[in-house]
């Protein structure tokens, strides 16, 4: 079956119709998939195993037959590591049906085919009896259905449902328990992903404060969990306000609630600060003694033993909904609330000498309703471009610029999404601002951030698309200065920002013959790097626990090489510590004070391998010269160092290409070099690239 899926083009910001075959999907949910990093995850393999170990011989010594109930299979992994514990029989259940199907391969390929039955349903489907899908209920539980924030993935509503209908009373369930842990801390760094801090512009006439209107100021934000690498986060960009402190648990060998629910805990601030943020994780224990504990608790509470590095868990952010300062040891309480698949955190003060028996008055309090963005801005805004517009520095540059370009005569229209830029060029002295948003006008109206500033009738908001623009939205003048940061909320990887040059393409009869475009002019940068961590997403893995799970190897290397040319894909890349091996190159430049070019831009040549290491693949970002000497970076900032680290842009994503295969350099008198030809395609705003190793 196909399917056409309309889009607007990232890049070239045309609609168009792709035709999708019904492999298209499966092969990116594939290719994207988190299985290659959970089969890399050796931690959490082996305490899987010895949980499951233990649970059989439990099982066993109670003369029992162990039948086990495995949901959400995966490769059969699970499965394998019961079967082989010597458990008599395995119900696997996978609902994504490729890999339903790449667990009876893989079952069968290491001699388990008798042992195991791959169901592929969800498991709310699968029938007990003995004409059902198991024959009988089971009496071990083996699931990972785990996100970062635990129940995200429907883990809750699963067990409850497994409870009632697949598995017998007093099962014995691997995990047994997860517990949730939480941390108060003040972060400006963080809170900055949240809110929007006032701006100063040093104006003609005298100093500019740009703020939020206060539906922004005092929005709770959006639901959906922020999960980050917090052991990427240095310890100087936080202050912790309170202990590591239990907030719940759940046990997974007793009927389980999904319903929504809250748990509440005392805090005593460890330290006077101003609460904002609730960092949390949690842990799994594998058997009921918690002797086999896997936990994601990040660097300063486990700073011993070696972490295990993963991605498909890490820890949260939770903002609260308003900052609070508090005292050393004044008396706080922390309220989680969860739905089925979600957790919101609250803090409230105990009032003057209040004792247990007024605990139960704060339960009126307690905000039952998941935080839901009212000042909109959280929906055209992610977190990191919130953090983007607070970077003070990154503003600085865009004022030194447009104190550049600006006259008092100047006739100015901006074109982004959800930028501050029109009103800095209003302040900075320009006679006329427009301001166009390509994107989601429908989403945030910049009308209301205009109005708290009292500017509303000094800038005007053209609801135009760039090619409808007409010089009556002018008042019939042509524009002098063109600005753009460029930012658009449709950009995925890098260069979809591009769109800026298509909107001054097809504004260009408007323009006026001496026009300033700010920025005059991008470049694509690529540097090659070896990944302390990140290659692991996307490397086979072979065998696992013993287990030979090279048919997974290769169906993700099929879906990876889906389309004939591989794609590069986004990574916030402060997050992924990488050494560069190559010195950073610019590949492409894209000339903004001319329209876009009918032909292709191509370019081809080759990096040499200055260090040692494994090149994995190579990283690519753009700049952006805002004029002749003031560029922004929105990949590398920092030079590497010698031994190659490198510091990235916080607040972007960077594109990461992986090469199919691996080349370990050595030292270096004669460097090894890797060969590239990089395409921009200018029709279909798409950037193509091969690279020989
Ligand atoms: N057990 C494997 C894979 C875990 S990933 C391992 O540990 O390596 C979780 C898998 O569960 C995914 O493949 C997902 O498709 C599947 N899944 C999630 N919820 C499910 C449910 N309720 N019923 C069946 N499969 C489910």
């Amino acid at each position: 079956m196909k399917t056409f899926c309309g889009r607007a083009n990232p890049t070239t910001g045309s609609m168009e119709w792709l035709e999708e075959g019904e492999d298209y999907d499966y092969h990116q949910e594939i290719a994207r998939s988190r299985y290659a990093d959970m089969l890399h995850d050796k931690d959490r393999n082996v305490k899987y195993y010895q949980g499951i170990r233990a649970a059989v011989s439990r099982v066993k010594e109670r003369s029992e037959k162990a039948i086990v109930l495995d949901i959400g299979t995966g490769t059969g992994l699970l499965s394998m590591m019961a079967a082989s514990a010597g458990a008599d029989f395995c119900y696997a259940i996978e609902v994504f049906k490729p890999m339903a199907d790449a667990a009876v391969k893989i079952v069968e390929k290491n001699g388990f085919s008798d042992k195991i039955k791959i169901i592929n349903k969800h498991s709310t489907e699968v029938t007990v009896g003995p004409d059902g899908d198991m024959q009988c209920r089971a009496n071990i539980l083996v699931t990972e259905l785990f996100d970062t924030e635990l129940i995200g993935e429907g883990a809750l509503p699963t067990y409850e449902h497994a409870h009632k209908y697949l598995v017998q009373e007093g099962c014995e369930a691997v995990p047994h328990r997860a517990t949730v842990y939480v941390q108060l801390v003040e972060s400006r760094r963080m809170w900055s992903w949240k809110k929007l801090f006032p701006v100063h512009v040093e104006a003609e006439d005298g100093e500019k404060i740009l703020v939020p209107p206060s539906e922004m100021e005092n929005c709770p934000g959006v639901p959906s969990v922020c999960d980050i690498q917090l052991n990427q986060m240095p310890s100087s960009d936080f202050s912790t306000l309170s202990d590591v402190v239990t907030m719940f648990s759940v046990d997974f060998s007793k009927p389980v609630q999904s319903a929504s629910t809250y748990y509440r805990v005392q805090l005593e601030p460890v330290k006077s600060g101003k609460a904002q943020i609730v960092l949390s994780w949690w842990d799994i224990d594998m058997d009921p003694s918690g002797m086999i504990n896997c936990t994601m608790a990040p660097y300063w509470v486990k700073p011993t033993s070696a972490l295990q590095w993963r991605d498909h868990w890490m820890q949260c952010v939770y903002f609260l909904p308003r900052e609070e300062p508090v005292l050393q040891g004044e008396k706080l309480y922390l309220t989680a609330c969860r739905d089925e698949y979600s957790v919101w955190y609250n803090l409230q003060k105990a009032r003057e000498g209040e004792n247990k028996a007024d605990e139960e008055e704060h339960k009126a309090d307690v905000p039952v309703e998941s935080p839901v963005c009212r000042c909109r801005a959280h929906l055209l805004w992610n977190r990191p471009r919130f953090g983007e517009l607070n970077d003070q520095n990154r503003t600085r540059q865009y004022i030194k610029s447009l104190r550049r370009v600006l006259k008092t005569d100047s006739v100015c229209l901006c074109i982004s999404d959800g930028s501050l830029l029109p009103v800095l060029a209003h302040y900075l002295g320009a006679k006329q601002v427009q301001y166009m948003q390509p994107s989601r006008m429908d989403l945030y109206h910049p009308h209301e951030f205009f109005k708290a500033n009292h500017l509303e009738d000094k800038i005007k908001i053209i609801e135009a698309r760039p090619e409808l623009l007409k010089p009556s939205h002018l008042e019939d003048k042509k524009i002098s200065v063109l600005v753009g940061e460029p930012f658009f909320t449709t950009s995925l990887l890098p260069w979809h920002n591009l769109y800026f040059w298509y909107a001054r393409t097809a504004v260009s009869t408007h323009l006026a013959s001496n026009v300033t475009v700010l920025p005059q002019s991008a470049s694509l940068h690529m540097m090659i790097v070896e990944f302390q961590d990140l290659w692991r997403i996307r490397s086979p893995c072979g065998t696992c626990e013993g287990f030979d799970v090279q048919t997974m190897d290769d169906m993700i290397k099929d879906s990876l090489n889906f389309r004939e040319s591989k794609e590069a894909e986004p990574h916030p890349l402060w997050e992924y510590p990488c050494k560069s091996l190559s010195d950073p190159q610019e590949v492409l430049t894209f000339d903004f004070t001319k329209t876009v070019p009918q032909h292709c831009l191509s370019t081809e040549g080759s990096v040499k391998l200055l260090r040692k290491g494994k090149s994995h693949g190579a990283v690519l970002w753009m700049e952006y010269h805002l004029t002749a000497d003031i560029s922004v970076s929105t990949g590398l900032m920092q030079l590497a160092n010698e031994q190659g680290n490198c510091e990235w842009n916080p607040h972007c994503k960077q594109a990461v290409y992986f090469f199919s295969s691996v080349i370990e350099s050595q030292i270096l008198s004669d460097p090894s070099a890797v060969t590239y030809a990089i395409n921009f395609d200018t029709k279909t705003g798409e950037i193509a690239m091969h690279f020989k190793l």
